[in-house]
């Protein structure tokens, strides 16, 4: 077998792997990035980018993530930042444009790229991750690595390297739902917006106990071309009942991007999924794939403004939202995010909400959080040395994950790994032996923001916008009906 060597290895080029990787090469350490798709970029080329902000509407991630957002701002294919009451803020991005700047980026650090090339197995010798497997068109290879960062976004390093990982709530084991996100074209704007206006509609829940919010949403959506829809519950019950629409998901999810005529629908749902089972994803596939021609009739005949509207794009690979956590050195919780604790070995944070997609039941389960910070020793795996994580699989609670999972957050731990990685090769030292002190001097020259210069709150914003209470009302769906068909649920 064929054996290549590297100083850091990532697994996986979605949002966490790419920036770890470029992290790593502009460190200085020798990087390779292994990726079984043909593009970088994972998820987030798909995907609006939510969360850079907190509740007050404070950058909680800058740096590397901050540096993409401004390239693609630059050259007009990104919205640039928005706020939201709700998700604190987002960036719609022309997913193809992301595509080529994560090549180049990547290209310009130094990283070297294997695409369409499968990890298929862990090298561990004693407590120690040495290196990988893989496949490919060329055949298999053995990769030789002083430091290894899973950023599969399954935990695939770790768990065949007999790593301990975790998935799923503690009561069943049920991961988040998974969808297929499909974009849809040729929306007629201006009648979308009078049904978002249309407070008979209510076009975003989340906001009806806060009129003022509503209204100050509301009156923005003129001159705003992008936000978040997370409601228009009657006209999904209306399509049910004609027995027209037969899904497990009760709201419209979905976002208006930043090109006029396009929308994000995150509507395809399904129950029972393993993420970690070839049977039960190609099922996933098979059932949701169904899905998109209701849900498409569905807009054309109940929602205003989508009578002409086109399929568009259908994402590259099914939405996993939760699969295997990597055990590590801490494992973050739900009170760490809503307490907005600060850790000594911080690296980075987050501000989004606890925003859990039902497992079972419909819509979404949510608890807003303070800014909150992540640290180190969730993005070191434990009882082995020299593997790291970043994005869905870090060390954290299945509640925590539904904070942290967002993009920028994930961007946030893949710098923070990158850059821990190639000191911890520069200095001859492990891992766990980086003075912690060096590591936050090194990510504050590059710009990334761990609580060193946070501020107060942005009071221009929230006068402008309105804030939602820390602590809302729970939402229903837990017991819905629609979700009680056996179709909806994977054996
Ligand atoms: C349906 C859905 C909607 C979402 N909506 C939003 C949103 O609007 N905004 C937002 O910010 N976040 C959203 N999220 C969350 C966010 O998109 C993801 O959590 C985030 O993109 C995860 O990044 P990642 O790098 O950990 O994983 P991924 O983007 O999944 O990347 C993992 C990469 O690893 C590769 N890979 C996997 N296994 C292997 C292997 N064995 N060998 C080689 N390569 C491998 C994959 O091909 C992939 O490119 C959503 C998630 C889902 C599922």
């Amino acid at each position: 077998m064929y054996t290549l060597q590297t100083d850091v290895l990532v697994v996986g080029s979605g949002a966490a792997g790419i920036t770890a990787a470029i992290s790593s090469a502009r460190n200085g350490a020798n990087t390779l990035l292994v990726e079984s798709s043909g593009f970088l970029g994972g998820l987030s080329t798909i995907l609006p980018w939510l969360g850079f902000h907190d509740r007050d509407y404070r950058q909680v991630v800058k740096g590397i993530a901050h540096e993409y957002v401004m390239k693609l701002h630059k050259n007009g294919d990104s919205s640039g930042y928005v706020y939201d009451p709700k998700c604190s803020s987002l960036v719609s991005v022309n997913g193809h444009s992301w595509k080529i700047l994560a090549m180049q980026l990547a290209q310009d650090a130094g990283v070297k790229i294997m695409l369409h090339t499968y990890m298929v197995d862990t090298v561990r010798e004693n407590d120690r991750i040495t290196g990988i497997i893989v496949e490919n068109k060329t055949g298999r290879q053995k990769i030789n690595a002083k430091v290894v960062i899973d950023c599969s976004g399954d935990g695939d390093v770790a768990a065949r390297g007999n790593v301990k990982w975790e998935k799923g709530r503690t009561s069943d084991g049920l991961v988040q739902a998974p969808t297929l996100v499909f974009r849809i074209g040729n929306l007629n704007r201006s009648k979308f917006v009078d049904a978002c206006k249309n407070n008979a509609l209510n076009y975003r829940e989340w906001l009806k106990p806060y009129p003022e919010l509503l209204e100050k949403m509301q009156n923005k959506l003129d001159s705003s071309e992008t936000f978040i829809i997370g409601g228009f519950a009657s006209l999904v019950e209306k399509a049910r009942e004609d027995g027209v629409l037969d899904i497990p998901q009760t709201r419209v999810v979905g976002v208006k991007l930043h090109l006029e005529d396009k929308l994000l629908i995150v509507m395809t749902r399904i129950l029972g999924l393993n993420p970690v089972d070839v049977e039960s994803i190609s099922t996933a596939y098979s059932r949701i794939y169904s899905q998109i021609p209701q849900i498409m009739y569905f807009f054309k005949h109940y929602v205003p403004g989508c009578e002409n509207i086109l399929l568009d794009e259908i994402a590259p690979m099914l939405g996993i939202r939760e699969s295997r956590r990597i055990v590590g050195d801490y494992i973050l919780t739900a009170d760490d995010l809503t307490e907005g604790r600060v850790f000594n070995d911080t690296v980075c944070m987050g501000g989004y909400h606890i925003d859990i997609h039902r497992p079972s039941g419909s819509w979404v389960e949510s608890k807003n959080v303070k800014a909150y910070t992540i640290p180190l020793r969730s993005l070191i795996a434990a009882n082995v040395e020299g593997l790291m994580m970043a994005g869905k699989c870090i060390s954290a609670t299945h509640e925590a994950i539904a904070s942290t999972r967002v993009i920028p957050i994930c961007m946030g731990q893949g710098e923070a790994v990158g850059t821990v990685a190639a000191m911890a090769i520069k200095n001859k030292k492990s891992i766990r032996d980086v003075s912690i002190k060096k590591v936050q001097e090194q990510l504050n020259k590059q710009g990334v923001e761990f609580g060193q210069s946070l501020g107060a709150p942005n009071y221009k914003i929230i006068n402008e916008l309105g804030q939602l209470p820390l602590v809302e009302p729970p939402t229903d769906g837990e017991k819905d009906e629609a979700t009680s068909a056996n179709k909806h649920w994977i054996k």
